[in-house]
């Protein structure tokens, strides 16, 4: 496949924190043009059989995806996994150990938010919850927004659900190590998610890509929704420092929230290897 290719490899379907169901992205992407999509829902693959179906009725390439949440140096860092076997028991068990404990979090959520006068939190949440193993941060977000309590989704996460804010609770969420393998046991090749987003020194930084390559990981986000045009040169440079395969995403959640639609990034850059390069046997 080229280099020059609308891959659109991250996005989320009402399976976790997207607004559309898997079958509606597949609509959309095609619509906007995307040529080998991927739908990457947090810590879940339940939605890959029939995003994939979707994707097939419709001619256009597909590979499996998710989008592990680890805890790496007391926070919390993505890594998206590409091109497994759904099905691969370990990948499936690991995923539900993920899970567990978002309900508990969640409560305690809600608890935090009761304090600062914002009552029912958790039923809210959960009239936004498409999968029940799965409520998150953006659900509640959503019920504050439905509420009055804020204009738009950010503004939530802003004001209440970030370190230090009333529904903010730390989680600890699966080992860097653990997810890497989970992802390479079944076959997949494993991505470090938007790496500008997180809050690391260099140092820090340094120490996860350095991590990430030791325990077999292959690829970075480069191209994403999450960077601006100057973070697509920051780590262009750093996959190439680490050798790294480079993939593009929308990280798409809903046409009403998200500022980037899917299939609508700039290309990746053609000095970089894309991840399909190394997935050309998965692509489906
Ligand atoms: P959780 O996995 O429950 O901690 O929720 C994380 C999700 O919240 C991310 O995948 C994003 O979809 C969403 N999110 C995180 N930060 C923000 C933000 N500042 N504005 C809007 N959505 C956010
Ligand atoms: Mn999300
Ligand atoms: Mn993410
Ligand atoms: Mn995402």
């Amino acid at each position: 496949m080229k280099t020059i290719l609308n891959a659109d490899l991250h996005c989320h379907s009402t399976v976790s924190d997207g607004t559309l169901t898997p079958e509606d992205l597949a609509q959309r992407a095609f619509n906007n043009g995307v040529e080998l999509w991927s739908l990457t829902d947090h810590d879940e693959v339940g939605g890959q059989k029939r995003a994939a179906a979707a994707a097939r009725a419709l001619g256009m390439h597909y590979l499996t995806g998710t989008e592990i949440s680890v805890t790496f140096l007391e926070q919390t860092v993505h890594i998206v996994g590409l091109g497994f076997d759904p099905d691969h028991p370990g990948l499936i068990e690991g995923l539900r150990q993920t899970r567990n404990g978002r309900e508990q979090r969640a409560r305690e959520m809600a608890e935090g938010l009761a304090k600062v006068g914002i009552h029912s939190a958790f039923e809210g949440a959960l009239k936004f919850v498409g999968n029940p193993d799965l409520v998150s941060r953006t659900h509640f977000a959503r019920f504050l927004v439905e509420s009055g309590v804020c204009k738009e989704t950010h503004e939530v996460f802003r004001k209440y659900l970030t370190e230090g804010k009333p529904g903010f609770v730390p989680h600890r969420w699966a080992r860097l190590k653990d997810a890497l393998h989970w992802i390479h046991q079944a076959g997949g090749i494993a991505v470090i998610a938007h790496p500008a987003r997180y809050k690391f020194s260099a140092n820090e930084e340094f120490a996860l890509f350095t991590e990430f390559k030791g325990h077999g990981g292959q690829a970075v986000e480069v191209i994403t929704g999450s960077h601006t045009v100057a973070e697509f040169v920051t780590y262009t440079a750093t996959a190439k420092e680490f050798g790294l395969a480079a993939s593009r995403g929308s990280d798409f959640h809903s046409p009403d929230e998200s500022h980037t639609e899917l299939g609508s990034l700039p290309y990746l850059p053609g000095e970089l290897t894309p991840v399909w390069e190394l997935l050309t046997h998965r692509i489906q």
